[in-house]
């Protein structure tokens, strides 16, 4: 049997997949990649990530939401303007959002708010939220737990923290997506150990394409797909003794429960 894995972290509207985006998606979903998860980043980038899945699906559902980037543009209209986008079945979660003070491309105050105006979508149209956080985990478990009763659930993307706010994000009962940032043989040692803590069932795997393309493949591509989410599979099976199979069965499990995708 092929793997049947499930890309919750794609962002397939970047300039980079545009030109190639049907051979792109055709060896995605040759190598086992047949589900993906289409990241909106902002009001404009949804739009563009709804149209790019009822172009090119089936198998592609998408996000709506402003990243913690471009927070600083969220204005008045933004909350029904997202609120329609949810409407269409093919935007299965609200985001990407949360915070993001690594590098304050929006001042941290904005963020706040853009990222609350998202809980409060999610609570109103019961949609999981998809999660961003960097060097910002104390505001942003805060306001979680502040919002977690009203929320239906959610997944903290491309974790890279510490024990102790992994331990808090599952406390919230939310799953975890990890990327290849745990091939990363400098960076990602600490999540090399980690990822043995998290509870199966809260287990997503991604890519976060085409960004960190995973250190261990060689050669070394020019920028990351989701078809080399089967190596980043591998080295997370391996870690947590598994086998291949077994965690794309999970992980796909997993996230056709969050999603409320149709069963594989
Ligand atoms: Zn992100």
């Amino acid at each position: 049997m092929p793997l049947e894995l499930t890309d919750i972290g794609a962002n397939l509207t970047d300039r980079s997949f545009s030109r190639d985006l049907d051979e792109v998606l055709h060896q995605a979903r040759a190598a086992g990649t047949t589900r993906m998860l289409v990241t909106g980043t902002s009001l404009a980038e949804s739009r563009a990530a709804l149209a790019l899945c009822r172009e090119h699906g089936p198998g592609l559902w998408c996000t709506a939401g402003v990243h913690p980037h471009h927070a600083k543009d969220w204005d008045s209209n933004d909350y029904q303007q997202l609120t329609a986008l949810t409407e269409d079945p093919l935007v299965v979660a609200v985001g990407e959002t949360g915070l993001d003070y690594n590098r304050n491309f929006s001042p941290p105050a904005q963020q706040r708010f853009a990222f609350e105006q998202q809980l409060a979508l999610a609570a109103e149209t019961g949609l999981p939220l998809f999660l961003h956080e960097r060097d910002a985990a104390g505001d942003q478990l805060r306001l979680l737990e502040h919002w977690r009763e009203r929320i239906s659930g959610g997944v903290i993307h491309c974790f890279t923290g510490d024990g102790e706010t992994l331990r808090r994000y599952l406390a919230l009962d939310l799953y975890v997506g990890i990327t290849g940032w745990i091939c990363d043989e400098r960076r990602g040692l600490h999540l090399r150990q980690l990822v043995t803590s998290i509870p199966p069932q809260r287990l997503l795997v991604e890519t976060d394409c085409p960004y960190l393309v995973p250190r261990t493949l060689r050669p070394r591509p020019r920028r990351n797909e989701p078809k080399y989410l089967t190596h980043i599979n591998e080295q997370v099976a391996a870690l947590l003794r598994v086998s291949p199979e077994q965690l794309a069965q999970q992980t796909s499990r997993n996230a056709a429960t969050l999603l409320g995708l149709p069963p594989l």
